[in-house]
């Protein structure tokens, strides 16, 4: 009923959202639960979960997304919905982002990057596009294409070469047809999917093992994995189209100050989210009718993303969360966040009652705001 309720309440007032959204919620994992409470998160539908309302335990607050990838949700389930149906455009010309937003530990590596027997979203979405090229040059419409790969880290503000390692920050430029790039930034062709893997996996290492001597960088940097798709018409005038496909695992969205990270420097602390808050401003204005200016230009992962995020180009955040307590307060500021809406409902969240008339309540931006900074 209540969920029934919450999607006539979406359709009503639904606007184009130029970034979709898509939240997934991290199996219960109780070596995370210290206090062995339970999770405080669940699954309504395929769109909707709630949340237990800390200020008041007889209400929970139910939350609508584009999608929402429960904890049953499988890797390639992740996959199919989210990413697959983005990457024919790739091929011709067009650009294409895929985030991991959340807090550190619920699950953006593993949405990501997976591992051996779960492969995540960067391997799978690579193949994807070898296999979309092999299917197209057999088609044979008089097109030859290429791909190839750069991956990058931006790390305290600094853009970093992970397939070159070097302290260099590199420089991000856009050309005179607005496209961005960054002189200097290794480029691999790519000839197969193992090829690809042969370059990736060490890459990722080197970010690995930086993490451990940097006090957990892998947590506080933004990994950019980028794939390019260039074609090349074989007769004259031989035009030539290039797709960029960014596949980001970003940095924690907890808040550092308050988890204690004592170890970093304040301004380093600073610019670790700087890029972070500066995106949620890019994604809102993007999703907002009327959002105003997009404030590309605030941080380095937005500026290197400005050409493939909102306009023309096809975006997808997913947002993982966790749902054991002490996740609580990130998963509220993920929540606020990304949801496309929200009420509150007058039901204990553990007790099954008779679900009472329920109140919308509107996202303002002040609500945005307050959600980031932590404060629910
Ligand atoms: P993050 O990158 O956001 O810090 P991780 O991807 O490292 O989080 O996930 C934290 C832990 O939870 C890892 O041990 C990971 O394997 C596990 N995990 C995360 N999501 C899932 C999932 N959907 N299913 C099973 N295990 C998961
Ligand atoms: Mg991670």
């Amino acid at each position: 009923m209540a969920a029934q309720r919450v999607a006539e309440v979406v359709k009503g007032t639904k606007q184009t959202s130029r970034v979709r959204v898509a939240v997934r919620l991290r199996p219960y994992m109780h070596k995370q639960d210290e206090k062995g409470e339970g999770a405080c998160v669940r699954r309504l539908d395929t769109e909707t979960l709630e949340i237990i309302n800390w200020r008041n335990a007889t209400e929970t607050l139910q939350y609508q997304f584009d999608v929402f990838h429960s904890e049953e949700t499988t890797q390639q389930e992740v996959f199919l919905s989210s990413v697959k149906p983005i990457l024919p455009h790739i091929l011709k010309g067009q650009n294409a982002s895929v985030f991991a937003y959340g807090p550190t530990g619920a699950g953006k590596t593993h949405t990501m990057l997976g591992s051996q027997e779960q492969p995540g979203v960067i391997p799978r979405a690579v193949r994807g596009v070898f296999n979309l090229v092999k299917a197209k040059e057999r088609e044979d419409e008089g097109w030859d294409y290429s791909i190839g790969m750069s991956y990058l880290e931006i790390y305290n503000e600094k853009v970093l070469d992970l397939l070159s390692p070097s302290a260099q920050d590199l420089p991000i430029r856009e050309d005179k047809d607005r496209n961005i790039l960054i002189p200097g930034l290794t480029h691999t062709p790519l000839s197969s999917f193992s090829d690809f893997h042969f370059h990736f996996i060490p890459a990722s290492l080197n970010r690995t093992t930086a993490s451990t001597k940097l006090n957990q960088r892998s947590s506080r940097s933004h990994a950019i994995l980028l794939i390019k798709v260039v074609r090349t018409q074989r007769n004259p005038p031989h035009r030539q189209q290039t797709g960029k496909l960014y596949l980001v695992d970003l940095a924690g969205s907890e808040d550092n100050r308050r988890t204690g990270n004592k170890g970093i420097r304040l301004k380093e602390s600073g610019a670790i989210n700087l890029s972070l808050f500066t995106l949620s401003k890019v994604v809102d204005s993007l999703n907002v009718a009327g959002g105003g200016r997009v404030p590309y230009r605030d941080s380095k992962l937005t500026r290197l993303l400005q050409d493939s995020l909102g306009g023309s180009a096809h975006s997808v955040m997913i947002t993982n969360i966790a749902p054991e307590y002490t996740y609580y307060f990130e998963t509220f500021t993920a929540l606020n966040f990304a949801a496309k809406s929200k009420q509150i409902v007058n039901k204990p969240f553990v007790r099954e009652t008779v679900t009472m008339p329920s109140v919308q309540v509107k996202r303002s931006r002040e609500e945005q705001e307050a959600g980031r900074s932590g404060e629910p």
